[in-house]
């Protein structure tokens, strides 16, 4: 790479949105294409905001009661077959691990494409009474599910990582509890860390997770007008329990059946957060996640060199000092305009700007990431001043996308309507559904999207159903989907 196009972005987000993100990702630093497709490098940077995700959820699943354990990356055949058999519709693309050293294995291990299959029958020794539960075990670790798709960074790779968590209670309610907890967990990491706004809600009955009660979900809008399923969290009922045998003695000496859950938030996340706030110029992040949240650049002739650079490492001091993630960008051999360049590609939420002016008046000149306002601010307070604009920033970024969210559901009354309406603006369309699975297949086979969600205890806000006419039994959200 030499020129300065061919480490910029040179690809529009509005027109070319695959390719720019492809671009945005490697150009920032996220992450590189493995030699192997549907696999990706995940780079000190993206790894950094994966840690950052990991590190919000992973503080409240612990305040919570959820403890973290470790399971196998290999599952056995038979154990995944006994999840088949009893968990209709359950059937992930799965590798296959036949052969150990030279030798063929006497049964083939499956790279787990999630762990129901070997956490619920240890789940199942370990409960013995009711003093036992609630049981809540998780895990961060990845998966692989074997899916020939193009591959997409955090968004569509073979291997992804993500956490699971699975728990087991004394009844239908504490477990269903338990799966709002969480889905409650994941909306506050979305609304409060990572600046996105979701809908939030439960996949209609035939795209549940298989053998699931309730799935719940938290959908996320992208600027290309598709949803992504930001997390799931499943009330499973009994069934996994009856199948395993997971059962306790209660209080009368009786033996009851468990009831469990599973919840999961992978780095999809991270993937809908880069989509929807970064531009043209790269990466934007909010402040929350970013590794870096301020760069401080210097602006010196020779004879200023000496005091522009001790005034900016006061700043960088005082900064560090208040707990603020803040990097001085003191390289001689790249002039500021390079550096302003640089740091706007990767992401970084408020600059500093420090020339001979700022040393004089005891200011700081302040701009922002998303939008490129500036302020001059006075040295008092700095530190204050700059959680200020951090705080603005990731403000900025939630009102954009908030509202862009606001605008791309739209209400349809017909299956014209509903086609129409998606094959010309995407986003989301509401209509009445009647709880058929027929209706929503007319949709899919003629544009590809499909229900994403129904809302959770809310009466339908039609009378009947879009497509068939008769009566709505609740409120269904179409959209295309990633
Ligand atoms: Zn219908």
């Amino acid at each position: 790479m030499s020129s300065e196009q061919d480490l910029g972005i040179t690809a529009s987000k509005e027109h070319e949105t695959g390719e720019w993100y492809s671009q945005v990702v490697q150009k920032a630093g996220l992450a590189d294409y493995a030699p192997m497709g549907g696999f990706i490098i995940t780079r000190p940077r993206g790894y950094a905001l994966w840690e950052s995700i990991q590190d919000h959820l992973d503080g409240w699943f612990k305040q919570t009661g959820v403890k973290n354990a470790y399971f196998p990356v290999f599952i056995p055949e038979s154990y995944l077959q006994q999840e088949k058999d009893i968990v209709e519709g359950f059937d992930p693309e799965v590798a296959w691990v036949t052969h150990g050293g030279y030798d063929e294995l006497e049964e083939r291990l499956a790279v787990r494409p999630t762990s129901e299959s070997i956490i619920t029958p240890y789940i199942a020794q370990w409960v013995r009474s009711h003093r036992d539960l609630p049981l809540r075990v998780n895990q961060w670790c990845s998966v692989v599910r074997w899916e020939a798709t193009e591959t997409k960074p955090f968004f569509r790779t073979k291997e992804f990582l993500w956490q699971e968590g699975h728990t087991a209670h004394h009844d239908r309610e504490d477990a269903w509890d338990e799966t709002i907890l969480r889905l409650d967990q994941y909306e506050r990491l979305y609304t409060d860390v990572l600046a996105l706004p979701t809908l939030r809600g439960r996949k209609p009955a035939h795209d549940k997770f298989p053998g699931a009660d309730t799935t719940t979900t938290l959908e996320a809008l992208m600027p290309d007008g598709k949803s992504v399923q930001g997390c799931t969290s499943h009330h499973l009922g009994t069934s996994f329990a009856e199948a395993f045998d997971i059962t306790y003695v209660d209080e009368n000496e009786d033996e009851q059946t468990a009831h469990t859950t599973s919840w999961g938030l992978s780095w999809r996340a991270l993937g809908a957060t880069i989509m929807t706030h970064s531009d043209d110029q790269g990466l934007v992040l909010p402040p929350t996640i970013a590794p870096k949240q301020c760069v401080i650049v210097p602006i010196w002739q020779e004879e200023t060199r000496q005091e522009v650079l001790g005034y900016a490492e006061e700043l960088q001091a005082e900064l560090e000092a208040a707990g603020i993630r803040v990097h001085l960008d003191d390289r001689d051999e790249r002039n500021p305009g390079f550096k302003f360049n640089e740091w706007e590609l990767k992401g970084v939420p408020v600059r500093f700007e420090i020339g001979p002016n700022e040393v004089e008046n005891e200011e700081v000149t302040v701009v922002h990431r998303p939008d490129g306002e500036t302020t001059v601010e006075t040295l008092d307070n700095v530190a204050e001043t700059a959680r200020e604009h951090l705080d603005e920033v990731y403000a900025k970024l939630y009102a954009t996308a908030e509202q862009h969210l606001e605008e791309n559901v739209r209400a349809a009354e017909s299956r014209e309507e509903i086609l129409g309406t998606i094959g010309q603006h995407g986003g989301y369309v509401t209509t009445g559904w009647c709880g058929d699975q027929a209706c929503e297949t007319e949709i899919k086979d003629q544009i590809a999207a499909k229900i994403v969600m129904v809302p959770m205890d809310e009466e339908p806000i039609h009378d009947t159903c879009g497509i068939c006419g008769e009566d709505a039994e609740t409120t269904a959200y179409f959209a295309k989907s990633y």
